[in-house]
């Protein structure tokens, strides 16, 4: 297998090459060349394996042979011994047909971590194997930062610099990352907002000069080893609920859209799924690009349901250069015309899209309506990005009688500024995040200057 990009121009890549790649150069990103495929017999006997065997299973062929299996075994369920629940990712049925997969059980109590504890052990895995070290740069407004920390703070070869506006992140989420303490990880507070932050990682991102050589990896969501991760916990929930003998529908909460893209490569893969329902807050491109061919940007709100709070959808590309039937000039056309005006699909592609996927947008009072809703129908309080899905998964559901898998994103202790406004008193952290408000923190407060930056990361890389 080879991964080719959605815009039809770099070269082909290994697994290898594109776990330290991120972007394609032609500005495009990354897919298997060839989608391989879960026959009936190999779902049938994925019935009441483990989640880190179901993980190798599922992942395995996009390795490629390129790590050998009983390492990549070890490093599977090493990853996924770092959750805790014994399931990994436990089903919890909320109603008669609808159900809630926890995806919150990893280290920082949100699904990034799924993605992220495997991104990091393969990336030291192949760098320890050519004698390199790497630096990971990654700014943050505060709640996805810890999940690359997280994934990071074991590995020998990569130190991890995370930028994340001073005074500006919450003290959950701040603490979150500026407690973990290990060598290879440095939490810098920026004198300036968000955007300076990533303006500071991009120009970063753009001239590397300042590391003399030191290569720089990019563990954001368009990095093809965080879509690999995700597809694994589609095929088991499916599974769990009797597939490939019926089929389950989902809900995803989503942004960026790698999330819901991992479902979709599942689907592909064989996996039996009538309908996959996207949900977003008031930050709607997906939903208006499939609902009313309106693929435009609009300015960006800020929503009690921040990590997904977005102007642009960069997975998308993915699902577009499938949705064109891997027309790579088409898709590079619609997005280069999409940087500067509002655009449309061509019809063909859009009713392709529209045979898998259903949308539905949440605003700021619907989530809280819902949070209070679903704690009395259910007795749970979702997090405010799980409360999105919940509502899209009651509205957008084509029929009663197949399940719908709403995937409960983040752990609602995580995000409990808007809990608390839905009228709770609050969620407490799990028991063992319980100590997280006495732990010691380290961190470096810095101008938002890109030298000052610059030379901070080069000066602390070890
Ligand atoms: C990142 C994130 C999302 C959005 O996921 P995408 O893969 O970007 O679509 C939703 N909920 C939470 C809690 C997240 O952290």
């Amino acid at each position: 297998m080879r991964y080719i990009s959605t815009r039809g121009q770099a070269p082909a890549l290994s697994f290898e090459e594109v776990v330290l790649t991120g972007m394609a150069s032609d500005g495009g990103l990354y897919v298997p060349d060839e989608i391989p495929t879960l026959s009936h017999d190999d779902l049938a006997a994925m019935a009441g394996l483990s989640y880190a065997e179901i993980a190798f299973r599922v992942m395995q062929p996009y390795v490629n042979g390129e790590i050998d299996d009983a390492t990549f075994r070890g490093i599977v369920e090493e990853a996924y011994a770092t959750f805790s629940h014994d399931a990994v990712v436990p089903l919890n049925q909320l109603d008669a047909n609808h159900f809630l997969l926890e995806l919150f059980h990893g280290p920082t109590l949100a699904f990034k971590d799924v993605a992220l504890q495997l991104l990091g052990r393969i990336l030291d895995h192949f760098l320890q194997k050519r004698g390199e070290r790497a630096v990971i740069m990654g700014a943050t407004s505060g709640d996805t930062g810890s999940a690359a920390i997280e994934g990071c703070r074991h590995c020998d070869n990569l130190d991890i610099f995370i930028l994340h506006p001073h005074q500006r992140v919450s003290e959950v989420q701040r603490r979150q990352m500026t407690t973990v303490l290990a060598d290879n990880v440095f939490n810098v507070a920026i004198e300036g907002n968000f955007d300076d932050a990533q303006a500071m990682v991009k120009a970063s991102f753009a001239d590397q000069s300042f590391l003399n050589g030191t290569r720089l990896v990019a563990v954001n969501s368009i990095n093809w080893a965080r879509i690999m991760a995700q597809i694994v916990y589609y095929v088991a929930s499916a599974v769990a609920l009797g597939a490939p003998h019926r089929a389950v529908s989902f809900c995803v909460p989503s942004a960026n859209f790698g999330n819901v893209f991992a479902g979709y490569m599942a689907k592909r893969m064989g996996l039996p799924v009538k309908q996959f329902i996207i949900a977003t807050n008031a930050n709607d491109i997906l939903h208006r690009t499939l609902a009313d061919n309106d693929f435009s940007k609009q300015e960006l709100v800020a929503t009690l349901a921040p990590s997904m709070d977005i102007v642009v959808s960069s997975n998308f590309e993915r699902l577009l250069f499938e949705a064109y039937e891997r027309d790579g000039a088409a898709v590079k056309a619609l997005l280069e015309r999409f940087q500067s005006e509002p655009s449309a699909l061509a019809e063909a592609p859009l009713a392709r899209l529209r045979e898998s996927f259903a949308s539905h947008s949440v605003d700021d009072a619907t989530i809280l309506e819902v949070i209070r809703e679903a704690h009395h129908r259910t007795q749970e309080i979702l997090d405010p990005h799980t409360a999105t899905g919940y509502r899209a998964a009651e509205q957008e559901r084509a029929d009663a009688a197949t399940p719908v898998i709403t995937l409960a994103t983040a752990h609602p202790a995580k995000f409990a500024e808007a809990v608390v406004k839905a009228g709770f008193p609050g969620v407490p952290l799990p028991p063992h995040m319980d100590d997280l408000l006495e732990r010691e923190e380290r961190y470096t407060v810095l101008p938002a200057e890109l030298s000052a930056v610059q030379q901070f990361v080069a000066e602390n890389r070890r």
